[in-house]
């Protein structure tokens, strides 16, 4: 079922919310192992906020679309009373006294909490394989890789083991991981959903979005966690005051006649699996079968893209995690003998490799001398990268493209070259460093039977738009039904 079905079945009374949430602890419990998708399972939690809802339902409260549905949750999104730990050995066993605003939403909601999902740490990697509990399977082989860094949301989705999930995307990590694992994801527009909460990475890029089993529990969900919170100032960049609100009747799936979407070709010249390529233009047919009309473009400062995402997010990763000194926050060393060496080592031995090389990346183009050469660079760019896409969406209603050059590849295959895993990101950072939203769809499987996936990217606060054109391809396709074997 999906989570709008499961939602409506216990509405009717068809089951219970305690059945939900137990039915899917229990496959988590079962299936797990496997994957790796979670971190924390919150059964208890769970179970006693099921009964609350219960309670409320059974008064006849019109709580939400989606109230009664568990969900699982990325493991740098606060929750209060459960394991946040970024999945890295610096925030081993922090347990938040707060819930970030998504959750606190979510809750009012009447959605339910049942885990934590496993996620590159501190959501720095494309792959899932560095979190301090080991890399997340692909539900479809597992020995590839789930996609990173929402990989154990995407892959919980994907094995059927949890109806829904949040993830957060700085540079593609809800749509790359949604793309290996055959699902569906949002990436709303920054400013879009509360960050507060959400421990940062890279402050300018990063937002929560959601996964989910098709566009319309996506949809459904964001309407929930989107908007500013009831506390004013807790995210000052968040700033649409009314949540989203989309029309999502099945009844009322239009067709796209005068939507026009361009296509970059340069994208699919080089550098991209003939596979992935196939699929994401025959999802432009689909889209053009339709009623939109498909016009191809340049996209430009193709070679600047990866550049420019990579200073950006690595000098704000270097200043957001400073702040992990053994001290003020997270895991200390016992070996420390002075100040120094406690912060040394305390850093040393808490963070993994990745996250390492990026704060000593980030220190590097922030530090006097290199600051004009990189990082100011790096900004100018964002910004012609900004002005081209308003350019672009003076001319389109939307953007199709690919969301990765490959499917999933073996665990392993990349961890030890970096430069190859930033060139995976190369069609999901500019959204980023834009600002944009895009929404990731399952189109289609190679020979290998590994799901491929695209976006469809729009202008800033058009989710609507982006949406509506969504829900008109997947009414007429069925990759996103499609579900690995092998799970209970
Ligand atoms: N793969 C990108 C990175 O490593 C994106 C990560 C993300 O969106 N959190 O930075």
């Amino acid at each position: 079922m999906t989570a709008l079905e499961l939602a409506a079945a216990v509405k009717l009374k068809k089951l219970s919310v305690s059945e939900a949430v137990s039915n899917y602890i229990e496959s988590i419990e079962k299936n797990d192992k496997k994957i790796n998708a979670f971190t924390a399972v919150s059964k208890e939690k769970a179970l006693s906020c099921a009964k609350k809802i219960q309670t409320r339902l059974d008064a006849g409260e019109d709580i939400s679309p989606l109230a009664g549905v568990p969900i699982a949750i990325k493991d740098n999104i606060s929750t209060e009373g459960i394991e946040t730990a970024c999945a890295s050995k610096m925030l081993g066993g922090y347990v938040p006294v707060f819930n970030a605003v998504v959750i606190e939403k979510l809750e009012q909601a009447g959605m339910i909490v049942i885990g934590k999902t496993n996620m590159d740490e501190f959501a720095m990697g494309g792959s899932s394989e560095t979190g301090a509990g080991g890399a997340v399977c692909n539900p479809w082989d597992l020995t590839r890789v789930a996609g990173g860094s929402s990989g154990g949301s995407a892959a919980a989705i994907a094995a059927g083991i949890a109806p829904i999930a949040l993830g957060s995307d700085t540079g593609g990590s809800i749509r790359q991981p949604c793309s290996f694992c055959g699902v569906t994801g949002i990436k709303p527009t920054y400013g879009a959903v509360s960050r507060y909460g959400l421990i940062a990475y890279a402050s300018s890029l990063d937002q929560i979005g959601t996964i989910g089993q098709d566009i319309e529990d996506c949809a459904a969900m964001l309407e929930i966690i989107s908007g500013s919170d009831s506390v004013s100032g807790r995210d000052s960049t968040c700033i649409i005051k009314s949540p989203f609100s989309f029309d999502l009747d099945k009844n009322n799936i239009k067709n796209l006649n005068g939507i026009k979407i361009g296509l970059p070709k340069n994208y699919f010249e080089s550098g991209i699996d003939s596979e992935v390529k196939t699929a994401v233009l025959a999802a432009a047919k689909e889209l053009e079968a339709a009623g939109a009309s498909i016009e191809e473009f340049e996209m430009p400062l193709m070679d600047y893209l990866i550049p420019a995402y990579y200073i950006i997010a690595c000098a704000e990763a270097s200043s957001n995690l400073s702040r992990y000194d053994g001290l003020k926050y997270g895991y200390r060393s016992a070996n420390g003998k002075t100040l120094s060496d406690v912060y040394r080592l305390s850093r040393s031995e808490g963070f993994g490799l990745e996250v390492k090389r990026r704060i000593m990346l980030g220190s590097f183009v922030l530090s006097s001398g290199y600051y004009d050469a990189y990082y100011k660079k790096a900004l100018q760019t964002r910004a012609l990268i900004k002005d081209a896409y308003n350019k672009l969406f003076s001319r389109y209603d939307m953007i199709l493209s690919p969301v990765a050059p490959t499917t999933a590849y073996k665990q392993g295959e990349n961890v030890d070259d970096p430069i190859k895993m930033y060139m995976g990101d190369i069609y999901t950072v500019s959204i980023n460093l834009a600002g944009l939203p895009a929404a990731a769809l399952p189109c289609g499987f190679d020979k290998q039977n590994l799901p491929i996936g695209f976006q469809l990217i729009g202008d800033a606060f058009s989710e609507k738009k982006l949406i509506d054109a969504a829900r008109v391809f997947q009414s007429r396709t069925t990759h996103h039904l499609n579900k690995p074997g092998g799970f209970q």
